[in-house]
């Protein structure tokens, strides 16, 4: 693999830590637990978009553009870090709220919904749940346009396009370049699977490093067989944009049993998952992505999947502003 092909930003001047979850580990008795700190990463809270913001902000820049517009649930991760890498190089930012749970989007809401405001958002369009959200962004950009010497750059949902994805490339190859400093050889790796291009991503940079390390997904929304398929159609495109080898089809697992009632509801399985690692390690979860998937992992655990004597790597993809819009779920 041949990253430095891609104009990249840097948004995380350090590699991101690589930890074992001793506490967590010895309380479920099974296999050794490590945890990918990508909640570390650079830009405003962190979280996995900073790594795909990398890459497509570089685009951006690459084309000209003066404004990011992008769509996202309520609390979105992605559009709070979007915003924030614009307002690092000085350009504007429109977002398109999804409000994908009817009933669910409060202007006044805290967690990230605050942090748009805070970090200084020029417009957010709310839309409902099954809108066209390519035209509804198409209709954001033409207004930019309608500004005199403005340009706008359009990032789909999650940043998970081909380059977006190619964030979790950088990821695979710095674990696994860690993983041979540290001298900690992992069996399997867990992360959630949302909109598919950290899943996507982190598979292709892992099969080209020829790292024989297993990813299991795991599910916040979308059912098993819809949610292979999309994770293994942009690992593929993902391949081509890189120039390595295609993505087996098996290697693409992304179980749905931890998703619950739907997208951003919240589990009995995701509470405990989050107050654990809290209470355990000190390390924040968030109710929508990594607490399911944590959530995953401790079950997988409990029903002999991963067993004493391997090494299980989980991958934090971030989240933690979303904690202070579900505090009455979470508080004890
Ligand atoms: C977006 C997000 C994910 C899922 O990543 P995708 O690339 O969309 O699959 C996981 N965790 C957090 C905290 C996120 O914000």
């Amino acid at each position: 693999m041949n990253l430095a092909r891609f104009p990249r930003r840097r948004y995380t001047p350090h590699a991101t830590p690589l930890e074992p979850l001793k506490h967590l580990s010895r309380e479920l008795g099974g296999p050794e637990i490590w945890i990918k700190r990508d909640d570390l990463t650079g830009l405003a809270s962190g979280g996995n978009k900073t790594r795909k913001l990398e890459f497509l902000v570089a685009d951006a820049l690459a084309k000209g553009c003066d404004t990011l517009v992008t769509v996202g649930a309520p609390q979105s991760n992605h559009c709070r870090l979007t915003l924030a890498a614009a307002v690092k190089e000085g350009l504007k930012c429109r977002l398109v709220i999804e409000e994908r749970v009817p009933g669910t989007y409060d202007p006044k809401a805290s967690g990230n919904n605050f942090l748009f405001d805070l970090l200084g958002v020029e417009s957010i369009t709310p839309v409902k749940a099954g809108a066209d959200l390519a035209a509804e962004m198409q209709k954001v950009a033409e207004a930019v346009s309608q500004e005199k010497g403005r340009k706008a750059y359009i990032i789909p949902g999650g940043g998970s396009n081909p380059l977006g994805a190619l964030g979790y490339v950088t990821c695979a190859e710095e674990m696994m370049g860690q993983s041979f400093d540290q001298g900690v050889a992992f069996d399997h790796a867990v992360c959630a699977s949302g909109s598919a291009g950290t899943h996507a991503g982190f598979l292709v940079g892992l099969l080209g490093t020829n790292a024989h390390l297993p990813v299991t997904g795991i599910n916040v929304r979308r059912p098993r067989a819809e949610q292979e398929a999309n994770v293994h159609a942009l690992a593929q495109a993902t391949a081509e944009l890189l120039g390595v080898p295609a993505v087996p089809r098996d290697a693409v697992v992304a179980l749905d049993e931890w998703v619950g009632p739907g997208y951003s509801i919240p589990t009995d399985e995701m509470k405990a998952a989050v107050r654990m690692l809290a209470s355990l390690e000190g390390v924040l979860l968030d109710p929508v992505y990594t607490g399911k998937a944590m959530a995953g992992l401790i079950g997988l655990v409990r029903r002999g999947h991963f067993t004493k004597g391997q090494r299980i790597v989980f991958l934090h993809t971030g989240g933690s502003p979303t904690l202070y819009a579900y505090q009455d779920v979470l508080q004890s």
